[in-house]
């Protein structure tokens, strides 16, 4: 890997130790291309967006054409390239906006990771190119309104073979993308030896039925569903021909939960950098409240904690680089960089005062998403206990 030096990096002002630099200058080019992208189409509508819990979908049409979907794999990437600047992209996203980071996190790390990770060469070809243009958009169907934290125990949803087709039937919740997706990988319980199997369910389908979850204080502009399945029929060649246990769906989130982990680090840049900037302007008692000592206190306390985020991300992408990457260590990752990241969006939302809890002073929104960051890809105290159970070798999901 080529080392550019902090000088010569495009290092952001809250990347304290320059992690960018470490980063190949093809790769840098990339992001800032992005954030130029992102500060013209995105950043100035990510509010209103937000307040009308409207995903802005026509988006992945644009990072198809920018070429950011397809980096990931080997039939759609232009360059072979690093963990920390695939995931870096997420930071960008979720610097400027969580729920496109969400956006296409779902798209990309859920549903094109579970067909490179679970399809056929022939499903891989069939799907990725597509996916990664964003002609087409995928979705992830995991969680069930009765199996959030215990999927890996049994799912509800169940798949019964019939000759050459599958029928699927049971409900999915909080499935984001779900109401607009062309294609949901939905994960189901085969009622012949209770193994649990990935299927590539097209849209629209007979029998599928996806709700809108409206009235959410989280992630507003991700459109998540309720989905519902009755008698869905899903063709053999469309079951992923290499997923055949829980353990493939845990293989996608080792890699979806590191960048979950990244994009923490995005949301607490993007809040710190509002709330900076809110302290230099602001002024009480005659001066900035920049220079009271109990602000600067938070603000080098969220540095601080995006610090040591970045510096535990790189190591684990380091570690998928080098193909060592266990689920303890994406676990480990998520956990500190969610527990890290509620502690800061709410000491930038404090910096904001009053102004905080609303959105023009640009805090309220990253304030607001990190609660689902803090719950998805595995709850704090799933990923605490998966680290756990690494450490001890005793399981203690059920006490
Ligand atoms: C905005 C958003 C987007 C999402 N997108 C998707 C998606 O695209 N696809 C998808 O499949 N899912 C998605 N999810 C679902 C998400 O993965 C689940 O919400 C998460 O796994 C937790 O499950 P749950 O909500 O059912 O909580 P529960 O599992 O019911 O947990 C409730 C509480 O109990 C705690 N708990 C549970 N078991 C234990 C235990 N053994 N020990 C200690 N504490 C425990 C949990 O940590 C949590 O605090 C999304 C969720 C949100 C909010």
């Amino acid at each position: 890997m080529t080392i550019v030096s902090p000088e010569t990096s495009h290092a952001l002002s809250a990347d304290l130790f320059a992690f960018q630099g470490q980063l190949t200058a093809e790769e840098q080019l990339v992001l800032v291309e992005l954030r130029e992208f992102l500060d013209e189409h995105v950043r100035p509508f990510a509010d209103d967006w937000w307040e009308r819990a409207e995903s802005p979908r026509h988006l992945l049409r644009r990072f198809g054409e920018l070429g950011i979907l397809g980096y990931g794999f080997e039939e759609t990437r232009p360059f072979a390239s690093s963990s920390a600047f695939r995931n870096w992209i997420g930071l960008e996203l979720a610097r400027c906006d969580p729920s496109t980071a969400v956006l296409v996190g779902v798209h990309v790390g859920l549903g094109m990771g579970s067909i490179a990770l679970g399809g056929s060469q022939e499903q891989r070809a069939e799907w990725l190119p597509r996916l990664a243009s964003g002609e087409l958009i995928a979705a992830f169907g995991l969680t069930e309104p009765d199996h959030g934290s215990d999927t890996a125990r049994g799912l509800a949803t169940t798949a019964e073979r019939r000759g050459d087709e599958w029928v699927l039937n049971g409900a999915k919740r909080w499935i984001g993308n779900g109401t607009f997706a062309d294609v949901i990988v939905i994960w189901a319980r085969d009622l012949a030896d209770d193994s649990v199997k990935g299927f590539l369910v097209r849209t629209p389908a007979s029998g599928l039925t996806a709700t809108k979850i409206d009235r959410k204080i989280s992630m507003r502009s991700v459109e998540n569903a309720d989905i519902e399945l009755v008698d869905v029929v899903v063709p053999e060649r469309d079951r992923l021909q290499r997923a055949s246990s829980f353990r493939d769906v845990a293989r996608v989130l080792r890699h979806t939960r590191l960048e979950s982990a990244w994009h923490a680090a995005g949301v607490s840049m993007g809040a710190f950098e509002a709330a900076l900037a809110y302290a230099q302007s602001r002024t009480q008692f005659g001066r900035p409240i920049a220079s009271f000592q109990l602000v600067q206190q938070k603000l080098a306390d969220v540095a601080t904690n995006i610090t040591a985020t970045l510096a535990i991300d790189m190591a684990a992408s380091r570690l998928s680089d080098d193909g060592q990457l266990d689920e303890q260590h994406s676990s480990l990752a998520k956990a500190f960089a969610a527990g890290r990241l509620r502690q800061s969006v709410a000491l930038c939302r404090e910096i904001a005062g009053g102004n905080g809890v609303q959105l023009d002073a640009g805090v309220a929104r990253y304030f607001g998403d990190a609660e689902a960051i803090y719950t998805f890809e595995g709850t704090h105290e799933m990923n605490s206990l998966i680290l756990g159970r690494a450490l001890t070798g005793i399981a203690a999901f059920i006490s």
